[in-house]
């Protein structure tokens, strides 16, 4: 930690600063320049956190050094994490491709859109029976059925399954049914959602929220990690801006941003990022280009009748030939699909 004094601070307030510093356990250096006085404080910042130096008279600033999220960080854990679930891993040089629907809708769309996405080199099925909806009168999900058809899918495509958390109260429910938890943008800081997460050591899929800094994002990752689990995929999703011709703006400066700073493995889901499906097989390969581990995209057998999303789903064709070209760009950047 730095500690930068006012011009104008008193040899008393410097004292003063010194002796909180001290009375945590850490040693401190005090570098006297012409105009000011510099402090650092130097062991293990995090006995400082609980003291409010920029409170005291005479401190005009305060600079942590270490990072505020720690077993998530790179600094922690150097090497990149993999996360495993059924074989399938993520975070290594061949990147994964997660699709489905928005929804469960019925078995049989689920089971027909599991099978052409497995063909089409999907290796994990997506598909929600908790819907986070804007509108309480929307299409909230199915629910427990929702779940028994993703097990129903994953029987017969051997594909694992991920599904949204909404609830902490649901969280033994989905974890018989799912492979992977999910938690969304809009609950990416419901921190007893993600506390609950952690506990299940189950892997977490934790979407960035709509407004979330990398900071943030980072932040209620450590939530699951500190609960012991660091089975985390992180999941750039878009967030909100001015621009309104997409439904969210990607930023797909999330993905080498937060590749330096975690360990983490970094998917990207360009379905919700700009709401058109027109839009997703160009943005799905620009993520593989700059580095993602994986995608997330939704894919629908008839996307006019989808009772969610249907306008940013694909067709499985055009996700069928999208994956062809993902391969030809992943090849391209030294990575296999
Ligand atoms: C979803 O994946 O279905 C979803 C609701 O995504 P997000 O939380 O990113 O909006
Ligand atoms: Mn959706």
């Amino acid at each position: 930690m730095i500690i930068v004094l006012k011009k104008d601070a008193t040899q008393a307030e410097i004292d003063h600063v010194v002796e909180k510093i001290k009375a945590t356990g850490l040693a401190v250096h005090i570098s006297k320049g012409k105009e000011r006085t510099i402090i650092g404080a130097i062991g293990d910042e995090a006995l400082l956190t609980q003291v409010p130096l920029e409170t005291i008279a005479g401190v005009e600033s305060v600079m942590p050094i270490m990072k505020p999220y720690t077993l998530v960080s790179r600094e922690f854990r150097k090497e990149a994490t993999v996360v495993e679930v059924c074989g399938v891993k993520m975070g290594e040089a061949a990147l994964q491709v997660i699709a489905g629907p928005c929804s469960v809708e019925s078995m049989a769309s689920l089971i027909e859109t599991a099978k052409q996405v497995k063909a089409s080199g999907a290796r994990i099925l997506r598909g929600g029976a908790f819907k986070p909806r804007t509108s309480p009168y929307d299409f909230q999900g199915l629910g427990l059925e929702g779940l028994k058809y993703l097990a129903e899918a994953k029987k017969v495509t051997g594909l694992p399954i991920i599904s949204e958390l909404m609830d902490p109260r649901d969280t033994e429910l989905l974890c018989e049914y799912v492979d992977i938890i999910q938690i969304g943008a809009r609950n990416m800081q419901n921190f007893r959602l993600l506390t609950e997460a952690g506990k299940t050591k189950k892997p977490v899929l934790l979407k960035r929220g709509l407004s979330a800094t990398f900071k943030e994002f980072l932040m209620s990752a450590e939530y699951i990690a500190a609960q012991g689990n660091d089975n985390i995929i992180l999941c750039e999703r878009g967030i909100r801006t001015f621009e309104t011709a997409t439904r969210n703006t990607l930023d797909l400066s999330a993905v080498p941003v937060l590749k330096e700073e975690t360990h983490l493995p970094v998917f990207v889901d360009p379905s919700h990022a700009v709401g058109r499906w027109a839009l997703v097989a160009p943005l799905a390969l620009a993520a593989v280009a700059v580095g993602a581990d994986g995608l997330m995209i939704e894919v629908h057998i008839d996307p006019e009748n989808a009772l969610c999303d249907g306008a940013q789903s694909l067709k499985p064709k055009k996700f069928d030939l999208l994956m062809k070209d993902i391969k030809r760009v992943a090849a391209a950047v030294g990575r296999g699909v």
